[in-house]
């Protein structure tokens, strides 16, 4: 195995959160229009694998398009949006039931989210969605993902699920993400056409040549081609999160990446946890102020989260996932986190018990403040 390969095994094996993109070119069998269940099988295999050795992990697949036409006897060729959506939804039952029987052989439960772009494009439903699927995580199921395809109209909508699955594998902090495509990564030119064309088997920095090679390469199914990939891999490296392509086609294919078959590997220098402080501390700008009392401020020195209980004051106005300072009881500042609510909710929870907030407020959210994961010392 060539060094890259064996760094690529490592970091599919060691991730703590995989999230994998299955193409609806591997998924639906061509020539029948139907799951190709053989290879879904192998690659369920390769998933509980992954599990038996306490990794986590989060499905992103198409297919519910290509399922749903044949079903409805749509023509070949380019749909119109309508008949799409119609596809979508009548394909999505499908898929969501075969990933179900290939997943359930194995002791598993699955979890159908249906996204759409505003999911995690609007930070107080990013956080929404975040939080599902991190207690789908939490419960031991295996989310399965596809955009929401049935009400995604074209100027709303991913429309390739390679950005969709970064957006995910950010979402839930992953630290690996691999692309199952039909090619097997990234080349100096298209090898189609040019013979001495060269694979590239780890990209460290998303250059702007690496951009052109991508933009010059040929991958010819699904909407998503190598310039999606690597726009996709721009998200998931700035994320702290590793993203690998590679061809999908043959059986077990996580397997094979670990077994050294060829894939180009992005690679992201920071950690998920590290990438997501970074962008609370220093990229929002904060709505409103916290200050708390010396017990929580102690407690946040030690990296626990904020409770109700240990604040002093709200200022300013902000909604459930807005960004925050938190003030020490001598009004410095000491870190700055996501609110888990607004600040009217806030005022009301001041200096109370978690337990108490339900009844204070009429709904059952989360027990802390701001959670330690959303939270950043300053
Ligand atoms: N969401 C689409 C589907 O399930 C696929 C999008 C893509 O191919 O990337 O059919």
């Amino acid at each position: 195995m060539t060094r890259s390969a064996a760094a690529g095994k490592s970091r599919l094996a060691t991730a703590k959160r995989v999230v994998v993109k299955i193409g609806s070119a591997l998924l639906v069998e061509k020539s029948t229009g139907r799951v190709n269940r053989s290879w879904l099988e192998s690659l369920a295999e390769d998933i509980a694998r992954l599990r038996a050795r306490g990794q986590e992990v989060v499905l992103v697949s198409s297919g519910a398009i290509a399922l749903g036409r044949r079903q409805l006897g749509l023509a070949p060729g380019k749909l119109k949006l309508e008949e799409s959506q119609a596809a979508a939804a009548v394909g999505q039952i499908r898929l969501a039931h075969a990933w179900k029987e290939v997943l359930e052989h194995h002791g598993f439960t699955v979890a159908q989210v249906l996204l759409t772009l505003g999911d995690t494009e609007q930070r107080r439903r990013y956080l929404n969605a975040r939080n599902t699927l991190t207690a789908l995580l939490r419960l031991g199921s295996i989310p399965v993902i596809n955009e929401n395809d049935t009400v995604a109209t074209a100027e709303i909508r991913y429309g390739d699920n390679d950005r969709l699955a970064a957006r995910v594998a950010q979402m839930v902090s992953a630290d690996c993400l691999v692309l199952l495509s039909d090619v097997d990564g990234l080349y100096t030119a298209d090898p189609t056409r040019v013979p001495g064309a060269q694979f590239i088997p780890e990209v460290p920095r998303i250059t702007p040549e690496i951009e052109a090679m991508a933009a010059g390469s040929a991958s010819d199914v699904g909407s998503g081609g190598m310039t999606t990939k690597v726009l996709a891999a721009r998200i998931a490296v700035a994320a702290g999160c590793h993203m690998c392509v590679t061809a999908g086609r043959e059986s077990n294919p996580l397997r094979r990446v670990e077994s050294g078959a060829r894939c180009t590997w992005f690679v992201a220098d920071g950690s998920p946890v590290a990438a997501r402080k970074q962008w609370i501390a220093g990229m929002l700008k904060p709505a409103g102020e916290l200050r708390v009392d010396e017990g929580a401020a102690r407690a946040l020195q030690q990296g626990k989260s904020l409770l109700p209980a240990g604040i002093l004051q709200v200022g300013g106005r902000f909604d459930r996932g807005d960004a925050v300072v938190v003030l020490d009881p001598a009004g410095r500042e000491i870190a700055r986190g996501l609110a888990a609510y607004s600040s009217l909710d806030a005022e009301r929870m001041c200096g109370r018990q978690s337990r108490e907030l339900e009844e204070l407020l009429g709904y059952r959210g989360r027990d802390e403040m701001i959670h330690r994961d959303d939270l950043v010392l300053t």
